[in-house]
Parts: structure tokens; sequence; C-alpha cells
């Protein structure tokens, strides 16, 4: 069947006109139609349609990349013409951009089809899925379980076969860690490298976006369209700064003799469960296999990264989230007596708990008086963190590898009055992010324990500055040596 296709695949198939873009958008969208994970918060087949036939236009034409006539689902993150953009808030539940975000365009020019917009945490802050406006999506192995987040939706999509591939942005692990959940592959990429301009901000000094899709070397057909500088976006990296595009292709065969896996003994400790310990481990000694050797190294901030982020993230989200105030664009509340009154009845009603938690958070931290205690305290310790990598990389290892997660996908509902405890299971991911490290996650087994189903554990993948092709190499040589990426939830 076509939607057990990897990119690589499809575009082969088109090329060769063995299958028409119009053909391949109508089977996913009758897929996606059919589906019930509540994965996509918006479709408009009129629009994808339109989308595909000017592929098929391309295609006969002779001009054709290698993305052209492929489908393509969009983190509700990235702002779209003609899809609503809900960042998965009430407070924009309605709201339709009159431009496209640049990772959006970028796609399109590609010739990619857009098939619909994908649910995630509201403004992409979560790691379940489960702070959505709109409900929660389900995780494709087992619907008892959360499809993780923020990119639930995006990985959900990819793993039931909704979407062969898409965009997904990692903040803090939500590229990475849904990935890992739902079994498929997923590469946050340095920061910097791609643009945030129509991404909608949560954290602007960790936001990135970046391809999530079943293999590494889908990922770096997508990754090839979507880095490069933009003008439009105040920290995004130049090509003298080393953000020049390039094929991240080009290196996947690359044999693995001679590398040296840094193995932080912190991403092994206590809390890590012993289902994911195992898979980890295991997929270690495939390296070995490889010709890989292993490096014990210690990361001594690792704990840090949760205090850090949650003073760091939050601050930056009550500044962006200002922006939200009824009067320009969103939601506003129905009734209300003043201006103040309206500022407040907005965003009380238009925000969820854990958005306004988090205001509520950052406000304080950068209140005169706590902003040196917590504020600037954090930014100093955030230095250190990524001071650990680079003594790490400069010394003893080429690549970091460890879980992305310390448990498989809990179960729907069990963390869901827990924020501590959602904060907790980002441990493995937190620092990459503060860092602005490219890192990636690889499906590598499943866990023991489960309810109603199987639930996949990813690798993390962590690399310098600049890596990604280097990831992607180490994570193609991984697939072609193993079939963990292969497996398909039961039924599809
Ligand atoms: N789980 C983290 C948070 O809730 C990371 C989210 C993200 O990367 N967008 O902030």
């Amino acid at each position: 069947m076509m939607h057990q296709k990897t990119i690589k695949e499809l575009s082969a198939l088109l090329h060769t006109k063995q299958v028409s873009a119009t053909e391949l958008a109508q089977h996913y969208l009758d897929r996606i139609s059919s589906s019930g994970h509540n994965a996509f918060l918006d479709v408009n087949p009129e629009l994808t349609l339109a989308q595909a036939k000017a592929a098929d236009a391309r295609i006969a034409a002779g001009n054709a990349g290698p993305l052209t006539g492929v489908p393509i689902a969009h983190k509700d993150i990235f702002v779209t013409q003609g899809w609503r953009s809900t960042a998965a808030s009430k407070m924009l539940g309605n709201y339709v951009s009159p431009f496209d975000a640049t990772v959006v365009t970028k796609f399109a020019d590609a010739g990619m089809v857009t098939l619909g917009k994908l649910n995630c945490d509201e403004f992409a802050m979560g790691s379940s899925n489960e702070n959505s406006a709109f409900g929660f999506v389900t995780n494709p192995w087992d619907a008892l379980a959360v499809p993780g987040g923020s990119s639930g939706g995006s990985a959900a999509a990819i793993a039931a076969r909704l979407a062969p591939a898409a965009t997904g942005t990692d903040t803090g692990g939500s590229i990475r860690q849904p990935a890992a959940f739902c079994g498929i592959t997923g590469i946050k990429p340095t920061y910097g490298r791609v643009s945030r301009f129509g991404m909608i901000a949560f954290a602007s000094s960790l936001d990135q976006g970046g391809p999530m899709a079943r293999t590494a070397e889908d990922c770096a057909l997508l990754l090839n369209e979507m880095v490069g500088f933009d003008e439009r976006d105040a920290t995004s990296l130049t090509a003298e700064q080393g953000n020049a595009r390039e094929d991240f292709t080009r290196d996947l065969n690359a044999p693995l003799a001679g590398l040296r896996i840094g193995v932080p003994k912190e991403y092994f400790g206590e809390g890590l469960a012993a289902d994911v310990e195992q898979a980890v481990r295991a997929a270690l000694d495939q390296f070995v296999k490889l010709g890989a050797t292993l490096v014990e190294i210690s990361l001594p901030k690792t704990s840090l990264s949760i205090p850090v982020y949650y003073i760091i993230a939050p601050a930056e989200a009550s500044s962006n989230l200002s922006r939200f105030d009824g009067v320009r664009y969103g939601y506003r509340a129905p009734e209300y007596t003043d201006l103040q009154d309206m500022y407040k009845k907005t965003r009380a009603q238009g925000f969820g708990k854990e958005v306004q938690r988090r205001i509520m958070v950052g406000t304080y931290v950068l209140c005169h008086g706590y902003y040196d205690a917590y504020y600037v305290q954090a930014q100093k310790i955030r230095r250190l963190i990524a001071d650990d990598f680079q003594a790490a990389f400069r010394d003893q290892c080429d690549v970091i590898m460890g879980p992305v997660a310390p448990s498989v996908a809990w179960d729907l509902g069990s963390k869901a009055n827990d924020p501590v405890a959602n904060y907790l299971a980002d441990i493995f991911t937190l620092s990459t992010s503060l860092a602005g490290l490219p890192g990636m996650s690889i499906p590598v087994g499943f866990g023991a324990g489960e309810k109603n189903g199987k639930r996949p554990v990813g690798l993390q993948i962590i690399g310098n500055y600049f890596a990604e092709a280097k990831l992607l190499n180490i994570a193609h040589q991984y697939q072609q040596a193993t079939d963990w990426h292969n497996r398909a939830p039961e039924g599809i």
C-alpha cells in the first residue's frame, strides 16, 4: 500500500509516474478522514488537491524536485494560509493566517502537498499532547497511551501512516520525545538553522523546527529544504555562520568505523525504566558491531536542566504570549466592563491551565527583585550546561547517545494533573535544547509492560553544532542494520 512507503520510495513512484500526486493526496486524505487518533486539527481537501494538481503539472513538465508531490502535514504551530493556525489554543481557535511560515513556504516551493494541520500541546507546552484545547491524541501503538508531546499529532500521524512526513517544533524535546513514544524518526537541528518566522512563539531562544518521518533518510531529504538563513527571523544563522544549505543525504552511507560514542552516566541512573535501558543498551551494542566505540562520559549539570529550563522557557513564554490581548487578533471575551476587564477575561478564558501556569511562573521570575535570583542564575547555569557538552566533544567523543525519555509512553490521564511529573520526564532532552545542539530520536525497540499494545523506545543521538549530517549518517547506518523503523502498529 502507498501509505507504507517512505518519502524516498514515494518520490521514485511519483517521478516514474506509477502514482500521481493527486492519487497520493486523495489516499492520505481518505485515511485521515477515517482515522480516530485526533491527530489532525484542520484539513481542507480542496486546497490539498489543488496543490497536488500543481505538483502533477510540475512532474509532467519535467521540473520536479525530489519532494514534489510528496504529502506533508504541519504541526499547528506553523502558520498557514488557508488552513487554520491555532497552536491548539482556544485563543487562536478560528485564526487563519494571512501569510505562511517560512518552513511552510519552503516545502510548498519544493512541491510538497500539505495534508493539513496537526494537533499538539497548547502553544507547544507539554510532553503528552494532553494540553491541547481540542482534545488529546492517542498513540497509534496503544490507544491507552499518550503519543508524547508537544508534537504528538505529528508523531501519531506518521506512526498511523496518515502522512509520510510532518513538521515538528522542539523547545525542550518536542520533536524527539513524541518521535520516541510513537516509534518514528525525528531531528531537532542546531538552534538557528531553521527559520522561526511564522512558527508561533513559545520560548524564542529555544524554539526550533525540524522534520519527523519514518526514517533518517527521509528526515535528511526534508531537512535539505528546511534549513537556511531567513532575514525575517532575528536569530536565524547566516551561511557565514555555518548555516549554508547542504545536502544532508551526502554522508548517509559513510561507515561508522572509529566513531566515538559518548555515553553519559547521568542518563543511565536511577529513574530510568529498565525496559528503556535494555533497548537503549541493545542499540549501543549494535553500534559497536558497526565499528563504533563506547566511551563513558559525564554531563554533571544534567539534573539542573529541569529547573533552568522551567525558569527560562516560562520567562520567554510570558513575554511572547503578552501579544494575545483580545485586541488585535484571536479570541476576545464576549462580555466585559472595561479594557482591563477585557484583557483579564480574554486571557483567563482563552488560555488553558498549563499556559496560564507558565505565564505566571514566567512573570514571577522576571519580576524586579526576583530577576537576579532566578532568571539571571538560570542563564548562567545554561552556559555551564552548554560547556559540559563542549568539554565532552572536545576531549572524548564525536556524538553522545542515551535514552530520549526515562520511560515509554505513559497512560493517558496518568500525569495530566501533575505538572511536575511531566517536567521531570523531560530530563534527557532539555539540556540539548538549552545548549542549542542538534539531537535526534530513532526507534530502537519496545518496552515491556504493555497493556493494550506495544510502546516504542527511542534512542537519542546528540551532536555538536551543525553535525546534522553526521547524526543522520549514524541513524541511517543503524536503520540499514535493523528494522525497528519499518515496524507498524497492528492493523496498519
Ligand atoms: N515538554 C517541554 C515543555 O513542556 C518541551 C516542550 C517543547 O519542546 N515544545 O515545555
